[in-house]
């Protein structure tokens, strides 16, 4: 048996407080990925400081014509907010790829941030996994590496982030504020994950003794071309192979602005400014889809079981940014790609 202490913050500051005098401890939300690693061994919290009576769960319009949605706003919730629905749709569908029903009533949008990696050898505690035991060795470079990354990996690790949720927000340029014991801060999306580098034992640049109290979104939603488009092994309850967010804003016959996130390819949502530029002031359509495609693409490496993904990403980009110009986004009631 594991045994913790267990204490319910009363406000944020009472959290902060709390998570800074105890540095073995965790804050738990839904609990949907902490409670599993807890079961499974591979984290060891000292201490539980719960949260998830926070007055987090609102979703406000901010002076700025944006959207600020508290961190323990449940993901069920979010997807059908009806701000979400009017003007940040690609959000809404990213959430509803993600999970199940039950587990999205429960998971918070701040969890879901910091979920951690499927990779299996991370869950397996006979294995050595730097992420897990630094310094022990990666098994999934030679080993079984299906589900790994073809972007930004290390010699440390090939992990990827599993979230949906979050490649929408890398499209979307969210905002993630933090509160900490010297005060609250705003942490840009593309710099919130990290990439694996020499340190894989840290998925993010949050503080240890820092809370996420919300995401804000910009004024922007792109609500009239996007479309977001998950390739899994089965149509539902499954991890991203790879995912695609895109989102298009076109004038004249022509594409203004291009937002383009991966999931499923990296340690974090992997977001392309280099691709969308190559997007700007272009026509819509197969080639200059596909010429956006190989530039994202241009560094990706496979390994022996997941080299397929970068022809996969490839299609599944000229696909969704497809489906975004014709303002026909992936249904994620009905999954089929048609
Ligand atoms: C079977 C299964 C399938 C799933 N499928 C998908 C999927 O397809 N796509 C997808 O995107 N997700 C999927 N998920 C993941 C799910 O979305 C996450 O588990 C969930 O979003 C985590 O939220 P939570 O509130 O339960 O987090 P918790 O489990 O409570 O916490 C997760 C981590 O976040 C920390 N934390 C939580 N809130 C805060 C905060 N406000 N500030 C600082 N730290 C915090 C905790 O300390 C912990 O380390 C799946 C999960 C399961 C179990
Ligand atoms: S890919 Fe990362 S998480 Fe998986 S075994 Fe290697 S170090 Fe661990």
């Amino acid at each position: 048996m594991i045994n913790f202490q267990y204490a319910r913050a009363s406000d944020v500051a009472d959290a902060v407080r709390q998570i800074a005098a105890a540095p073995g401890a965790k804050f738990i939300a839904g609990g949907t990925n902490l409670i599993d690693l807890m079961r499974k061994d591979v984290m060891r919290p000292e201490r539980l400081i719960d949260i998830s009576r926070l007055p987090l769960k609102t979703v406000e319009d901010t002076a700025e014509g944006g959207l600020r949605i508290g961190a323990l706003v449940p993901n069920s919730d979010l997807a059908y907010h009806p701000l979400i629905a009017q003007r940040y749709p690609l959000l809404g569908s990213a959430i509803l790829a993600g999970a199940s029903q039950q587990l999205r009533n429960m998971a918070s949008t701040g969890g879901n941030l910091l979920q951690r990696t499927r990779c299996a050898y991370f869950y397996d505690t006979v294995t050595p996994c730097n992420k897990r035991e630094p310094g022990s060795g990666c098994s999934a470079i030679a080993g079984h590496n299906r589900m790994h990354a073809i972007l930004g990996t290390s010699e440390a690790c090939i992990a990827t982030h599993p979230s949906d949720m979050c490649v929408a927000l890398a499209a979307l340029d969210a905002k993630v504020r933090v509160a900490g014991p010297s005060g609250e801060r705003a942490i840009a999306f593309a710099d919130f994950h990290r990439l694996p580098g020499d340190t894989p034992q840290r998925d993010t640049n949050l503080a240890p003794d820092e809370l996420i109290v919300a995401i804000e979104l910009p004024a922007r939603g792109f609500a009239a071309n996007y479309s977001y488009l998950k390739i899994r092994d089965r149509l539902s309850y499954a991890f991203a192979l790879v995912s695609v967010a895109a989102a298009l804003d076109l004038s004249g016959g022509r594409i203004r602005e291009a937002r383009l996130a991966l999931g499923g390819v990296a340690h974090k949502p992997w977001r392309d400014r280099a691709a969308e530029a190559a997007l700007q002031g272009q026509e819509p359509g197969p080639a200059s889809f596909g010429r956006a495609a190989d530039v994202l693409l241009h560094a990706a490496k496979g390994f022996a079981h997941n080299s397929f993904k970068i022809d996969l990403a490839r299609r599944a980009i000229v696909r969704t940014l497809t489906q975004a110009a014709n303002a026909t986004p992936q249904s994620q009631s009905d999954k089929r790609i048609r």
